[in-house]
C-alpha cells in the first residue's frame, strides 16, 4: 500500500483556495517570482520526509529562515553567555527591519529580527563574512543533509538595495555591540539569506532542531541546550510582529522567510516546511500560514497540546506464514505514522494479515484514524486483515472521544470485529 501521508499533504494543499497578500518587491529579484508556486513538506525525525505540491522541487532563497541556524551556530562558536551579551531574546513585536535595540543595553532585541540576526552572523567565527558564510553554508548542509548552495542573482539583487539592512550594522556598531566591519557584515549576513533551499532540505533541517539537533544519521550538529535555546527564541519571536499570535493559534515554533518560506518544528515528533511566495501584512506566508494551521487541527500538533513522550514499538513476525502486526504502547500521530510504513512494506495480496493491537497502552483520536486508514488500505491491497483488538483501540476513532487509556471503553462508533488473540487471528 502507499502511505496515506503524501495523499494528505496533497488534498491539504488542494483545500488551501484563494492565495491573498503580495509578493516580497524591496528585494528585486523576489519580486519577479512566480506567485503562485506552491509546495509543502514533512520530515521526520528518523529521515523520512514527505512531499507535496507542484513546487516540491522549486528551489527558493532560505532568507530570514536562515536566522536560528546562524543564532546557533554563533552560540556554538562563542557560548551562549557571549551572545547574550550581543543580543536578546524579548519578542520586539516589531517588523522584521524595525531598528530595535533596547534602549538601556543597546543589544539588539533578539536575533529573529534583522537587526539581531545581523550581529549574530558576525557572531560566527571566520575573519571576515566570505570565511563566516564558508562556514554558514557548512553548517546548513549538514543539517539539511546536502550541499547547499548561493543564489547570486538573489545574493547582488538584495545587497544592491540593502540600505535599511546597513543603517541597522552601523547602528549596532554604534552602541558597541558589532565588533565586525559593518558593510562586510551585511554583505555576509545578505548571502547567508541567499541559500537556496526546497522545501524538504527546510523540512529536514527543521526535524534536526526536532531531534535535539541531532540528524537521521545520529550526528548530532548541535549540542542539546544550543538546540533549546533556539527553539525557545523561534517560538516566542520568530514570526516577526505576529508571533504571539502564531503561538497561541498554530502552536508550532516557527520562522518565516520572505521569499515565501515557512519552517515549523514539533520537538520530538517532526519538522514541517511550506513555500508559497505571497505574504501578509507582516511578512509571512499567507498560504503557508493556512497549511500550518490546517495541520495543527488536523493532526494536532500544536506544542502546548502534547502529552507526555510516546513510546511505542510496531514489529512484524511470521506465525504459521501469517504476517502479524504487534503495535505497542503509546500512539499518537508520530507512532501511527511509523505503524503505516510497516504496512506500507507489506506487498500487496491475498495473504491474511494480523494487526495485534492488544499491547496499545493509550491511543489519541488521530492515531486511531489513521490506524483505520491504513487498515483500510491493506484490505483495498487485496489482503484479509484480521485484528486483534480486545479492549478496542479503535471502537470511536470515528466519534472523536479523545485519548484513549487502557482501561477505558470507547463508546459508539465503528467497531471493527475482533478476534480475542493473535492465535484465533492466525487461525481465521
Ligand atoms: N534578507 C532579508 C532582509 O534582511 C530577510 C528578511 C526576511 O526574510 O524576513 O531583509
Amino acid at each position: 500500500m502507499q502511505t496515506p501521508i503524501a495523499d494528505y499533504l496533497e488534498l491539504l494543499l488542494e483545500s488551501l483556495g484563494e492565495d491573498g497578500g503580495e509578493v516580497a518587491s524591496y528585494i528585486p529579484e523576489l519580486a519577479n517570482a512566480d506567485p503562485d508556486r506552491l509546495a509543502v513538506a514533512m520530515a521526520t525525525l528518523d529521515g523520512e520526509v514527505y512531499v507535496a505540491g507542484e513546487a516540491a522541487d522549486a528551489e527558493f532563497t532560505i532568507q530570514s529562515i536562515s536566522k536560528p541556524f546562524t543564532y546557533a551556530l554563533a552560540i556554538a562558536d562563542q557560548g551562549l553567555g557571549a551572545v547574550l551579551e550581543h543580543i536578546d531574546v524579548e519578542p520586539s513585536g516589531d517588523a522584521f527591519n524595525e531598528i530595535s535595540l533596547d534602549p538601556d543595553t543597546g543589544r539588539p532585541r533578539n536575533p529573529m529580527i534583522n537587526a539581531g540576526a545581523i550581529a549574530a552572523h558576525a557572531l560566527v567565527h571566520g575573519d571576515d563574512a566570505d570565511a563566516r558564510v564558508e562556514r554558514i553554508v557548512d553548517f546548513y548542509s549538514r543539517l539539511a543533509g546536502r550541499r547547499l548552495s548561493i543564489a547570486e542573482d538573489v545574493f547582488e539583487s538584495e545587497l544592491s538595495a540593502a540600505d535599511r539592512n546597513m543603517a541597522l550594522a552601523y547602528m549596532i556598531r554604534s552602541v558597541g555591540t558589532l565588533d565586525c566591519d559593518p558593510a562586510d557584515t551585511v554583505r555576509g549576513y545578505t548571502r547567508q539569506c541567499s541559500v537556496s533551499v526546497t522545501v524538504s532540505d527546510l523540512a529536514r533541517m527543521a526535524s534536526v532542531l526536532a531531534a535535539g539537533g541531532r540528524t537521521p544519521d545520529r550526528d548530532q550538529v548541535l549540542e542539546p541546550a544550543v538546540n533549546r535555546q533556539v527553539l525557545s527564541v523561534m517560538a516566542t519571536c520568530g514570526m516577526y510582529n505576529s508571533a504571539g499570535d502564531w503561538l497561541a493559534s498554530v502552536g508550532i515554533p516557527a520562522k518565516s522567510g520572505v521569499a515565501g518560506g515557512l519552517m515549523g518544528v514539533l520537538p520530538g515528533q517532526v519538522g514541517i516546511a511550506a513555500f508559497s511566495p505571497r505574504l501578509d501584512a507582516h511578512g509571512n506566508s499567507t498560504r503557508g500560514r493556512r497549511i500550518f494551521e490546517r495541520m495543527n487541527h488536523d493532526m494536532g500538533l500544536h506544542l502546548m497540546a502534547s502529552t507526555e513522550s510516546a513510546h511505542s514499538v510496531s514489529r512484524r513476525r511470521e506465525v504459521d506464514g501469517i504476517a502479524v502486526h504487534e503495535i505497542v504502547g503509546d500512539l499518537h500521530f508520530v507512532e501511527a505514522e511509523r505503524v503505516l510504513r510497516e504496512f506500507a512494506a507489506e506487498p500487496a495480496g491475498e495473504t491474511p494479515v494480523v494487526v495485534d493491537l492488544d499491547r496499545v497502552h493509550r491511543a489519541n483520536d488521530i492515531a486511531r484514524r489513521i490506524l483505520l486508514e491504513g487498515i483500510r488500505r491493506l484490505r483495498l491491497d487485496g489482503h484479509d486483515v484480521r485484528i486483534v483488538d480486545p479492549w478496542g483501540v479503535l471502537g470511536s476513532a470515528e466519534t472523536g472521544t479523545g485519548e484513549l487509556v487502557r482501561g477505558e471503553q470507547a463508546h459508539g462508533g465503528y467497531v471493527p470485529a475482533s478476534f480475542p488473540d493473535v492465535a484465533s487471528a492466525v487461525r481465521g
